[in-house]
C-alpha cells in the first residue's frame, strides 16, 4: 500500500474488522456490477471508493436524460453517451488506484458463464427478468454469491442469494419468469429516485462484507424497504430441494436466454411502424390509440391517437369503433400487447399492436419526436 493509499483508507485501516489485512483483501477483489443503472450506479461508486480492486461493469446502454433522476454515476453532460464510458470517468475519478473492466455488451447466455468466472462476487443490479434469471443460474453455477436488489416505486429488497454459502437462489423462491407483460418494468411503473441509491448501497455493503468474510450476510434472508412507511422488515427464506437449478435433481444446467421469450406476447397480431405510417398516409381508416399513461402522452404523441390509459381501458371501451381496424400502441410494446388481449377479448376483431410502440416510430419514422 502506497503512502497515499494508506490516507485515502484510512478509516477503513482504523477499524478492527477492516485494518491493512482487509483492506488487501478488498484491493484484491473482483466484483462484477451488471448494469450501470439505478442500482449499479451507487454500487459501483461506493465499491470503488472502498478500494474494490477491480471492479466490472456490463451495460450496453446509453445514458438518456430520464436515466439522470437516479443514475448517479452520469451526468447532464453525459446524456448520449455510452454508460460504460461516463462510468469509467466518474469511477477513476472517485479512485485512481483500482482496475476497471469494461464489458459493453448485453449479458446473455452466451457470454454470462466467462464473465461471472472472472469474478468473486456479483452484484445483479439488472432492471428485468431474464437478466436477473440468467445472473442467479448462471452464480448457482459457479458457486458465486449473486447480490440482488429490486425496486419499485417506493419499495425494494435485496438478498444474497448462494446456496454454495447455504442459502437458496432466487429460484427457490421464484421458480420460472412472470408470463411476459404482467410485471410492469420501472419504466412504466415508476420508481422514487432515492429509492435504487438506498438498495444499491446496500448491495455495496453486502458485497463488501462478503469479501471481508465479516457480519452476517443476507444469506437466506430477503430484507424489504418500504420508503413511505421507512420501515426495514426481512424474511427469511429457505432453500426449496426441488429449486430447478439449485436443488436435488436440477433440471436447469446451463444458461438459458429469456430475451425472446420475456419480450414476445403470445398471439396478439403485431402491425409495424412503416405498416401503420403507409396506412396512415394511405388515408385509411385506422383508429389509433394510446394507452400509456398522460405524463407520457405530453412527452411525445402521435399525431390522431387517442389517449386511453391501459388501466382505464376496460371501462372505457365505448370510445372505440367497433367497425373497422384498431391499431394500440404504448412506449414499447408490452402494455399494448395486453391492451389488444382485452380488446380481443370484449370482441374487437381487427386490432393490432404497435410493435416496440412510440419509441420505435421515433426511431424509424420521426426521428425529430422527443424519446424517453
Ligand atoms: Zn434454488
Amino acid at each position: 500500500m502506497t503512502d497515499q493509499e494508506r490516507i485515502r483508507y484510512s478509516r477503513h485501516l482504523s477499524m478492527p474488522e477492516v485494518g491493512p489485512e482487509g483492506q488487501r483483501k478488498l484491493q484484491a477483489a473482483r466484483v462484477l456490477c451488471i448494469g450501470a443503472g439505478g442500482l449499479g450506479s451507487p454500487a459501483a461508486l461506493y465499491l470503488a471508493s472502498a478500494g474494490i480492486g477491480t471492479i466490472g461493469l456490463v451495460d450496453f446502454d446509453t445514458v438518456d436524460l430520464s436515466n439522470l433522476q437516479r443514475q448517479i454515476l452520469h451526468g447532464t453532460k453525459d446524456v448520449g453517451r455510452k454508460k460504460l464510458d461516463s462510468a469509467c470517468d466518474r469511477l477513476r475519478d472517485a479512485n485512481p488506484n483500482i482496475e476497471i473492466a469494461l464489458h459493453e455488451c448485453r449479458f446473455s447466455a452466451t457470454n454470462a458463464v466467462d464473465l461471472v468466472a472472472n469474478y468473486d462476487v456479483i452484484v445483479d443490479g439488472s432492471d428485468n427478468f431474464p437478466t436477473r434469471y440468467l445472473s442467479n443460474d448462471v452464480c448457482v453455477f459457479a458457486h458465486k454469491p449473486n447480490v440482488y436488489g429490486a425496486v419499485f416505486r417506493f419499495d425494494g429488497q435485496t438478498s444474497v442469494f448462494a446456496p454454495h454459502l447455504g442459502g437458496p437462489c432466487y429460484r427457490c423462491l421464484f421458480p420460472e419468469p412472470p408470463p411476459p407483460g404482467t410485471v410492469p418494468s420501472c419504466a412504466e411503473a415508476g420508481v422514487l429516485g432515492v429509492l435504487p441509491g438506498v438498495i444499491g448501497l446496500l448491495q455495496a455493503i453486502e458485497a463488501i462484507k462478503l469479501v471481508l468474510q465479516i457480519g452476517e450476510p443476507l444469506v437466506g434472508r430477503i430484507l424489504h424497504f418500504d420508503a413511505l412507511k421507512m420501515n426495514f422488515r426481512q424474511f427469511n427464506v429457505r432453500r426449496d430441494p426441488r429449486c430447478p437449478v439449485c436443488g436435488e435433481n436440477p433440471t436447469i444446467t446451463a444458461p438459458i436466454d429469456y430475451e425472446q421469450f420475456c419480450g414476445a406476447q403470445r398471439d396478439v397480431p403485431e402491425m409495424s411502424v412503416h405498416e401503420l405510417k403507409q396506412k396512415l398516409d394511405a388515408g385509411e381508416s385506422v383508429e389509433l390509440i394510446d394507452v400509456r399513461e398522460p405524463f407520457e402522452y405530453k412527452i411525445a404523441r402521435i399525431d390522431g391517437a387517442k389517449l386511453i390509459p391501459l388501466g382505464e381501458l376496460t371501462k372505457r371501451l365505448g370510445e372505440i369503433k367497433r367497425n373497422g381496424q384498431t391499431v394500440v400502441h404504448c412506449h414499447s410494446g408490452v402494455r399494448s400487447a395486453n391492451a389488444v388481449q382485452l380488446l380481443k377479448q370484449a370482441g374487437f376483431n381487427d386490432v393490432f399492436s404497435l410493435a416496440g410502440g412510440i419509441d420505435a416510430w421515433a426511431d424509424e419514422i420521426d426521428p425529430a419526436m422527443q424519446r424517453y
